[in-house]
């Protein structure tokens, strides 16, 4: 199942719709239609099984005239059309563990479809896949965002709230003179598991105005001059 990035890194509820056999509620699963007499069936003798050929090479099957049942009906139910069973697709509330990530699987113990002849239900085993994110990409426990700074906060330093996958803010400091590319680390703010927590990373990419007007091209140029900065 797809779930959401927030959900799959801070747990919580989904709904899903999982196909399952179940008995027709038409007939209660007899197949037969209201009214309709049920006899042993002439195929198979009531037995449900056939045997194909003979001695060890003898091959049994459900018998095909009765489903296996061993009992036909005068005449079949119109809902299911004398089976006895119906698929129906079943809301399931799934409780996302916190900290899953794409492939982890959980087992829903009788959930799943009903056994063979009556047994009971099987297990319902969910895969994940979880969907991406806008802002966060996720490495095991560690999380990466980039986050975008200005010419003038990458050279002369900044303080940046950044965002964390619990929703909250934490002020980055970016020193002066920070190069583009550049990873910080704030420790403690990935994605928490078992107990154990991965930590945020956090790359900066420094925006270069794409347009100068005339007294601020003027200005960096003199800049640039002071600078040394050839160009
Ligand atoms: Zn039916
Ligand atoms: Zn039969």
């Amino acid at each position: 199942m797809e779930i959401p990035f927030r959900t799959a890194v801070r747990g919580g509820k989904v709904t899903i719709q999982v196909p399952v056999t179940e008995d027709c509620p038409s007939c209660r699963g007899s197949g037969a239609a209201p009214g309709a007499t049920v006899t042993t069936c002439p195929e198979c003798q009531g037995k449900g099984t056939v045997t194909f050929g003979a001695g060890s090479f003898g091959v049994t099957r459900p018998c095909p005239m009765c489903g296996g049942k061993g009992k036909v009906p005068s005449e079949p139910c119109a809902t299911c059309a004398g089976n006895g069973q119906v698929r129906r697709q079943r809301a399931v509330n799934v409780t996302v563990p916190a900290g899953v990530d794409t492939g982890s699987k959980i087992r829903l113990a009788g959930q799943g479809d009903r056994g063979a002849g009556g047994g009971p239900p099987g297990d319902l085993v969910l895969t994940f896949r979880v969907e991406p994110d806008s802002f966060f990409t996720r490495d095991g426990l560690d999380v990466e965002c980039t986050i975008h700074v200005n010419l003038a906060q990458a050279v002369l330093g900044s303080k940046v709230k950044v965002r964390t996958v619990d929703g909250q803010f934490v002020v980055l400091k970016v020193p002066p003179g920070t190069q583009p590319g550049r990873r910080f680390r704030i420790k403690g703010m990935g994605v928490e598991k078992s107990g154990r927590r991965g930590d945020q990373f956090v790359k900066v990419q420094v925006d270069v105005p794409d347009t100068l007007d005339e007294p601020a091209r003027k200005e960096f140029e003199e800049f640039a001059a002071a600078a040394g900065m050839r160009h």
